[in-house]
């Protein structure tokens, strides 16, 4: 999706990396909104992934469940190394950690999503914009006004 943003030019994001915990999911659980906002994006053309070490066992579940695909990623080097697979110029990363500094770095927008877990301060340097949730991160891509309002200078 193209979004025309003043004072800054087109920014196009085709992509949205995910963490999983602390991010997709919160306290173990997916928060309510989440699937059909996934779905939304999904129509509008958006690819998906999360990035997981798969610490609960559950991310083949979670993947089916959201109807998202997702990469096995242990550490944060094994994150940074995922995002070579993707265009740096046209995609978006969300997360909540300092495992997900890499994933941010090789992102054009990243977001961070502060939530019931948390968000470590050494991540604010390497995000654009702090969300409260997942749900207003996903709506950030949804709501076109939003974007531009919240990226312009
Ligand atoms: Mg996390």
């Amino acid at each position: 999706m193209k979004y025309d943003v003043s004072e800054v030019g087109e920014i196009e994001i085709n992509t949205i990396v995910f963490d999983l915990n602390g991010t997709l999911q919160v306290q173990g659980s997916i928060p309510e909104g989440v699937r059909e906002r996934l779905a939304k994006l999904r129509e509008l053309g958006f690819s998906l992934v999360f990035f997981t070490g798969d610490a609960r066992g559950n991310a083949h579940e979670i993947a089916e469940e959201l109807g998202i695909e997702f990469r096995k990623c242990v550490n944060g080097a094994e994150k940074e190394a995922a995002m070579s697979d993707f265009d740096k110029e046209t995609t978006a990363a969300i997360g909540n950690a300092r495992i997900d500094i890499g994933t941010f770095r090789n992102a054009k927008l990243a977001i961070g999503t502060l939530q019931a877990e948390g968000i470590h301060t050494g991540i604010l340097k390497h995000i654009d914009v702090l969300v409260p949730s997942i749900n207003d991160a996903l709506d950030f891509f949804l709501d076109e006004a939003a974007f531009k309002a919240t990226m312009r200078t």
